[in-house]
This record gives structure tokens, sequence and C-alpha cells, in this order.
């Protein structure tokens, strides 16, 4: 059960609160912001600190800059995206240890907000190195870590900081942990997992470890070809990861004794080449022409699979069903996400691939829940715990 401090249970007014968020946004050749969704979803974080008075240093990393000041990793586009939504100046500083950084923290406002150049231009970030670490907690009285999509990780702004100062989880992280809770806990029930992509090996442990949560797994996308071998088919040119066969047996098996239902496809959107242009037939699993490769589910799994989402009360979806870059095999992921759209429960899509075919039918906001961590969501439901979660302090202690 969800039990960590959060920042209700601060008295905030007048308190410098460093809050870790997670900025990590597309950028396109021009750095403009490709998809703001991280940004927005920490405006409600920001709005209580505001409301409560508290002045706000703001730290994210951008990218991959390798410890090294690189202009392009600048968070001067998110500064300013921030500025437009938050309607507030937001100052950003030169870098954490910059003398006029500190005397502009120091005579900080209620309600003003400055936000730390990119922390990963300092290698002492990802080395979780204890001076860094010293230079970040020196600015602030509280750490606030709201970047779900970084808790996997011991960096000094996620882990070091929270082992040396008062600290708690941010809006966005407490409804992130209690959905996850919920869902891998006490999931309302029949509880649908729909899993797809192309590899098997990404998301064994998870399918190993909601074998006996969900009631139903259904596997689209490549990965169905593999667990299809399994059960002895013979599948053309689709991609099947032959050492990953015995593995796939096993879940097979582990699902019959636990009584789990998984449902494979039982036909097949199939072309002879890899390529958008390719023409594509439908064929039926048990009878899959040599010269062919699955590269959609079909229409009659499609169906299934819908009227599963349809009576489900909880599902959760990660990875496409099948090429979705290529029109001709984009129609089983769309359609999936189109019917978890109309679900009136609750409908949760991880996975960066599976979002995006949810935003690219701008579907987003008729899902119910969308994480905002795609490693430390995978994590979670690989039945793993988070090192950022485990070093923030428990409500009772
Ligand atoms: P993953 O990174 O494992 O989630 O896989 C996502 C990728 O799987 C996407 O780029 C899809 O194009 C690809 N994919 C899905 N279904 C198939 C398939 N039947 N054959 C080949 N690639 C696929």
């Amino acid at each position: 059960m969800f039990n960590k401090t959060t920042l209700k249970d601060y008295v905030l007014e007048g308190k410098k609160v460093l809050l870790r968020v997670d900025y990590n946004v597309p950028l396109n050749a021009n750095l403009k912001i490709t998809n703001d969704r991280r940004i927005r979803e920490s405006i409600p974080t920001l709005k209580y600190l505001i409301e409560q008075k508290a002045k706000i240093i703001i730290c994210t990393h951008l990218g991959r800059p390798e410890g090294k000041v690189v202009p392009d990793f600048s968070l001067e586009p998110v500064a300013e995206r921030l500025r437009q939504l938050i309607k507030k100046p937001v100052i950003l500083t030169k870098d954490v240890g910059d003398i006029d950084t500190i005397k502009f923290v120091r005579n900080m406002k209620e309600g003003d907000i400055v936000m730390m150049q990119n922390l990963r231009f300092d290698p002492g970030e990802e080395a979780n190195d204890p001076d860094f670490v010293r230079k970040l907690s020196a600015l602030a009285d509280i750490y606030c870590d709201d970047a779900f999509g970084t808790m996997h990780r011991q960096h000094a702004s996620t882990y070091g900081v929270a082992q040396v100062m008062p600290n708690c989880v941010g809006l966005l992280v407490e409804k992130e942990l209690k959905t996850f809770d919920k869902v891998l806990n006490d999931p309302d029930k029949p509880f649908v997992v729909l899993v797809g992509g192309s590899k098997v090996k990404d998301k064994i442990e998870l399918l190993d470890n909601l074998l006996d949560k969900a009631d139903t797994i259904m596997i689209g996308g490549a990965m169905a070809y593999t667990f299809l071998r399994a059960q002895g088919y013979t599948l053309g040119k689709s991609l099947v990861e032959k050492d990953k066969v015995p593995m796939a047996k096993l879940i097979l098996e582990k699902a019959e004794k636990l009584g789990t239902r998984i449902l494979l496809p039982v036909d097949h959107v199939a072309a002879g080449e890899f390529s958008f242009a390719a023409q594509p037939t439908i064929v039926s699993t048990d009878h899959f022409p040599r010269s062919l490769m699955g590269l959609d589910i079909g229409p009659k799994t499609l169906a299934i699979y819908k009227r599963f989402l349809q009576r489900a009360r909880t599902v959760f979806w990660n990875g496409p069903m099948g090429v979705f870059e290529f029109q001709k095999f984009a129609k089983g992921t769309n359609e999936v996400a189109k019917t978890m759209a109309k679900s009136p429960y609750f409908t949760m899509v991880g996975g960066g691939d599976s979002i995006a075919a949810v935003e690219g039918l701008e579907l987003q906001d008729k899902i119910k829940f969308i994480s905002t961590g795609g490693g430390a969501s995978l994590k979670l439901l690989e039945g793993k715990s988070l090192p950022g979660v485990e070093v923030i302090q428990d409500k009772f202690d």
C-alpha cells in the first residue's frame, strides 16, 4: 500500500522546495518541443506549491549530454513552455553551484520559480557524486520527487539528495504510485492485459509477474510468433525469437496451471516483405504460407481481442499489435486504441509505441491513465521496487 510522505505532510509556507521533475521532453532539429505532456503533468504540483506559498526550485535533466555543457540540451525551450503554461516568470539559472544561482535562490520570495540548468551538464548528477548532492541539497529545505520517469535511477537528484534532507513525493508521483498499486494489488475484475511489440525478452518479466493477477493476457505484435512457435505452429518468415521459445513455453504452462487465459492471434495480416508498400494478405495461424511474414493481427483476432477489451473492468496495454508505422499494418494497433478509448472502465497504457499510437489518434484524453514513466513503469509491472521510491521516508516514520 502507498504510504510515502507527500507534499501535503509538510507546512510549506516560506520553505524552499527542491522539486525534481521529469522534463526530458522530445525536441526536434530546431529545438522545438514536439510533445509537452511531461511539463503539463507537473502543473498540479507547481500550482499546489504556489498556493502553499513555497519557494520553488525546479531541477530536471534533458537528453544525454553526458556530464558536459551541450547547448542543444539547454532547458531554455522547456523553461519557456513552462512560463506559458504556469503564466509566471521562470528564471533559468546557469548551473547548480554557480555563485549567482546561490545568491538568487537566497533572495527568492514566496511563489517564485527558479529552474536549474540541465542537471546532466554536471558529471556529478549521474554519478550520484557526494559533492554534487551537497550543492543541490544546500539550495533548499525540503526535497520533493515528482519525476516518476527517473525513479528507477540512483542519480544525485533522484536518490542522493533524498538521503540527506527532509523529503517527499509530489502529486504526480503520488498519482502514478497509487495507480500502479491498485492495478497490481487490487484491480477491478476482469483484468485484461494486452501486450505487443517485437521483443519477448523485454516483456517476459512483466508477463511472469502479471500471470497471477490478470484474468486474460492477450498477445499481439511480433512477440506473438514466438509464443505460437512454442505451441508448435510454423509461421513462415514471421519474426520468431528461437532462443526465447522455451521461455514462452514456460509462460504458457504456468498460465495453464494458474487458470489464466492467454490468447494468441488466430489470424494475421501478412506480407512477403517488411515494407510499407508490401501487399497485405489475411492468413490463419494454422495455414501460414512459408513465403509470408505476419505484420499485424488479423480481423478475427481483432474481433476477439476487442470483445475482451470491451468487457474488462481494468485494461493494461503495452506494445503495438503490428508494424503500426506502416499504414497497411496499423489497423490492429489503432483499433485496440479506439476500443480502449470508448471503455467506461479503467484503461491504462504504457510504453512509448502504444502511447504514440494513442496520441497519433488524439485519444490520449480518453484513456484513463497514461504513465509518464517508461522504464520506471515497466519495473513496477515486473514486480520490482524503484530506488527513488524506496529512499523517500514512509508516512509514519
Ligand atoms: P518493442 O520495441 O518491443 O515494443 O516493439 C515495437 C516495434 O515492434 C514496433 O516498431 C513495431 O513495428 C514492431 N512490430 C510489431 N509487430 C511486428 C511484427 N509482426 N513484425 C515485425 N515487427 C513488429
